[in-house]
């Protein structure tokens, strides 16, 4: 199978026919399973004979999500979570110990931070924020305690962009993994493994759902790490992916390329034309060439993805843009097909001090948009109010 195409596998990959012969996927809704004898249940919960016993460790349709899911993202194992979180919890549970140190991004995602923060360093395990633009820092920053690397790219909402071919030979050098969280691009724009990074994680929530309906995630990585570790950790600690949310993300996948495609275009259509808006200092997209990480974009990434950020003049500028839109969602959720539009500084990354958020480039005047699939005229008339008056 996975000789096909990125398309054909999206479509196809995982899928096991059953006797019914159904041409869709099936919703397994069962928490647990029969044996035909005392014996075959004997061997199957010894691990003799693998095969279902429950479903908080295994179920068809989640099985059917992971399998296709490993092979878009072309790794060998990969774990369906509850949630994206859950997917960052598991593998830190996993794979880290009392003592280790995590070199980290200083710009990921709000509750990545809260985790680490308020339960991994209470276990005994280091935290420290790196500029994720600057490779060396990560050299330097790293000693003999240091067994993993964490990033996200682009970044969250400045779009800054971490070197991952860099990032990984530093990290294999030093004896750490990269753990990579591909929220923003999916395999449809940006394969992390096929770069060098060692696992990566996945809100399933965001695009690879693509319709704002259910919460999820995943691990994906090698068979030990993932097949064995993180499983192990999602069987015994419970954080797994309910079937209807594996059969909702399974019917997103088929059609991923095809929205990360659109995404793109649109994001791409919106970013040039606020850079035309007297009102507008700044775009952050890195599609644009005067982006400053273009080239990296163009090497690492095959489209530039969906989220567009900008800068208007301070808080009440950015607050009139947003209120005066009718059609735009105003929530911090993203990838969606409805596009959505935030503040990060008074909400996302309202807990960061004025410094911290000074640090990561978000400003008082900073708006940012999850380009959805509406017509981008549309978009745009709906911007255009606020951003004249402005
Ligand atoms: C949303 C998000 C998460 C967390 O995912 P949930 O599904 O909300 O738990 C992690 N990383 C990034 C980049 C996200 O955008």
């Amino acid at each position: 199978m996975n000789d096909y195409d990125f398309e054909t596998l999206a479509v196809r990959a995982g899928q096991v026919r059953t006797a019914e012969g159904e041409q869709a996927e099936p919703i397994f809704t069962t928490s647990s399973y029969v044996f035909g004898s005392a014996k075959e249940a004997a061997e199957r919960f010894s691990g003799e004979v693998p095969g279902n016993i429950y479903s908080r460790f295994t179920n068809p349709t989640v099985r059917t999500f992971e399998q296709r899911l490993a092979a878009l993202e072309g790794g060998d194992s990969c774990v369906a979570t509850a949630s994206g979180m859950a997917a960052i919890l598991a593998t830190s549970l996993a794979l880290l110990q009392s003592g280790d140190q995590v070199l980290c991004s200083r710009s990921v995602f709000g509750s990545t931070v809260k985790l680490f923060e308020g339960y991994l360093r209470k276990f005994g395990i280091d935290i420290v924020y790196l500029d994720p633009t600057a490779p060396e820092d990560w050299r330097l920053a790293a000693t003999e305690r240091t067994t993993m690397f964490f990033v996200e790219t682009p970044s969250n909402p400045v779009m800054e962009l971490a070197d991952i071919p860099a990032l990984a030979t530093i990290a294999h050098g030093v004896g750490a993994i990269l753990v990579v969280d591909n929220c923003f691009c999916t395999p449809a724009l940006q394969r992390p493994l096929a770069l060098g990074a060692d696992i990566v994680v996945h809100s399933a929530t965001k695009y690879l759902d693509g319709q704002g309906r259910c919460i999820g995630g995943a691990v994906v990585g090698d068979a030990e790490r993932v097949g064995e570790d993180v499983l192990g950790v999602i069987r015994s600690g419970g954080p797994s992916m309910s079937p209807f949310n594996a059969w909702v993300f399974l019917k997103g996948l088929e059609t991923l390329s095809l929205r990360m495609e659109a995404h793109s275009r649109q994001a791409m259509a919106l970013a040039q034309w606020l850079e035309m808006q007297p009102a507008v200092h700044k775009v952050y997209y890195p599609g644009l060439s005067n982006h400053p990480q273009h080239e990296l974009a163009k090497a690492q990434q095959s489209d530039f993805g969906g989220i567009v950020s900008f800068d208007v003049f301070d808080k009440e500028s950015a607050w009139r843009v947003i209120d005066q839109t009718n059609l735009l969602s105003i929530t911090a959720n993203l990838g969606d097909t409805k596009t959505t539009i935030t503040h990060p500084a008074s909400t996302t990354h309202s807990r960061l001090s004025e410094a911290e958020r000074q640090a990561a480039g978000i400003g008082d005047g900073l708006i940012r948009i999850a380009v959805g699939l509406e017509s981008i005229r549309d978009i745009q008339a709906d911007l255009v109010g606020g951003l004249i008056e402005g």
